[in-house]
């Protein structure tokens, strides 16, 4: 069966007045953007207040709904068959077609033994323990002057779906089959099936923020989350070489490029931390290395943000995960910055972000064994609970030489789009 259009669902809750226009225009702008990659012609278009990609060209199907079900605020994805309006007959035909195809039940005309079904989902329950598939049949008329009005359109089709199959029944509580049948000027829609979306917010209805996006397998998943909340990215991924090479940083340029499958284009920053990191290791105690370093790279982070017009900071921290995790560490941490930081992962556990980063596809690339800087400059034995105090008293002495080395270290910023 071809499908001509998909009739994309969104939650209508959060969007209701002036809003509902931004979310709109904000979803028809990542959906034009994910079908980009797709092979085919796509007209994304907003009609009767409901977005409809129409298909223009031989497309792939599977292609079409991977890229449809990365984009953030869809719910739901219905694949729609378009007939064209030759009276009720006519119509009934294409609707027993249509079921037959989408849910392999046997019309009655075929005398086929309803057991060989062959149909996945919930059309592999027919025929055991008889049970029947069941549906509701819900006309819209978009055109009003079609000669049957809404509801004698499904008492009508009802019949005829009826005496089709004997393996059907009507259930208008909780049907099986939603059939949509939607009349409207150019031809006629059904539509039933509703392939899961990701949920969320289009990107770009909520802000903007900066990822501290490292190699690992935390920082990618962090940036998906607070993305599907409608926020676009930016990202700054801090590297020392040559204690981190050129593998490591692609390693991240490659995530980048993962999450922005989901967020769109993303303004990654490389940052060459690598005087700054020696310096700390010079001058301060080693087992305060960590949070200090850590310090630095969100006041770095924190200005390159704030020169991106970001107006947060997103990082992969989980509560307890390490000793740079601890409730003190992050609040030394924090204690840095005076924009809001964003820590969604903070009450997962590590499997728990793992199913995520499986999920979207950043787990395989991230456990890939490129060093990390936090790594190579670590402490045996690091504070697990740092007194801000203490670590302030500890950077006085970089005094002299740290603002020089920030500045240094902003101008080698090197900008890589990803899209
Ligand atoms: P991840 O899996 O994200 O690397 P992690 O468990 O290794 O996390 P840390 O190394 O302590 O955790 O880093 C905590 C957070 O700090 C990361 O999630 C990331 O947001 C940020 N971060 C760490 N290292 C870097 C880096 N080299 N460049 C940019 N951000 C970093
Ligand atoms: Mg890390």
């Amino acid at each position: 069966m071809t499908y001509t259009s998909f009739l994309i669902k969104y939650a209508e809750i959060a969007i209701k007045g002036k809003n509902r226009y931004v979310f709109e225009d904000a979803l028809i702008k990542q959906m034009r953007y994910a079908l980009k990659k797709v092979e085919g012609e796509f007209e994304v278009s907003k009609t009767q207040g409901r977005v409809h990609v129409e298909c223009l060209s031989e497309y792939d199907y599977d292609e079409v709904v991977e890229a449809l079900s990365r984009v953030f605020g869809i719910t739901g994805i219905c694949p729609v068959v378009h007939v064209k309006d030759e009276g009720f007959d006519k119509l009934a035909e294409d609707v027993i077609r249509y079921l037959e195809d989408e849910y392999k039940v046997k019309p009655i005309c075929s005398g086929a033994d309803i057991s060989e079904s062959t149909g996945k989902d919930i059309s592999e329950n027919i025929g055991e323990n008889d049970k029947k598939l069941t549906f509701k049949v819900n006309c819209r008329r978009a055109r009003k002057n079609y000669p049957m009005d809404s509801q004698e359109v499904n008492m009508a089709m009802g019949e005829r779906i009826l005496d089709a199959f004997p393996d059907m029944k009507v259930d208008v509580h909780n049907p099986e089959v939603l059939l949509t049948i939607e009349i409207r000027d150019e031809c006629i829609y059904i539509y039933s099936k509703v392939i899961p979306g990701p949920g969320g917010m289009p990107v770009g209805t909520g802000g903007k923020a900066m990822l501290l996006l490292s190699g690992g397998i935390d920082s990618p998943v962090a940036g998906y989350m607070i993305a599907k909340r409608g926020v676009k990215l930016d990202a700054v991924y801090f590297h020392a070489p040559p204690y981190t090479s050129e593998r490591a940083k692609q390693k991240v340029v490659d995530l980048a490029r993962l999450v922005a499958r989901y967020s769109g284009p993303i303004h990654l920053h490389v940052i060459n931390f690598t005087d700054i990191q020696l310096e700390i290791y010079e001058k301060c105690p080693h087992d305060e290395l960590t949070i200090i370093m850590r310090r630095y790279m969100m006041r770095i982070a924190e200005h390159i943000a704030g020169e991106s017009e970001c107006l947060g900071l997103i990082t992969g921290e989980s509560l307890g995960q390490v000793a740079s995790q601890t409730m003190q560490s992050l609040a030394a941490t924090n204690e840095v910055c005076t924009m809001p930081v964003y820590r969604p992962l903070i009450g997962f556990d590590k499997n728990e972000i793992i199913k995520i980063s499986e999920k979207i596809d950043t787990y395989e690339t991230s456990i890939l064994p490129f060093e990390d800087c936090c790594t190579i400059f670590v402490a045996k034995h690091p504070v697990t609970k740092p007194n801000v105090n203490i670590i302030k008293r500890s950077e006085t002495r970089l005094t002299e030489t740290i603002d020089e080395l920030f500045r240094k270290a902003i101008e080698t910023d090197e900008v890589i789009v990803v899209s």
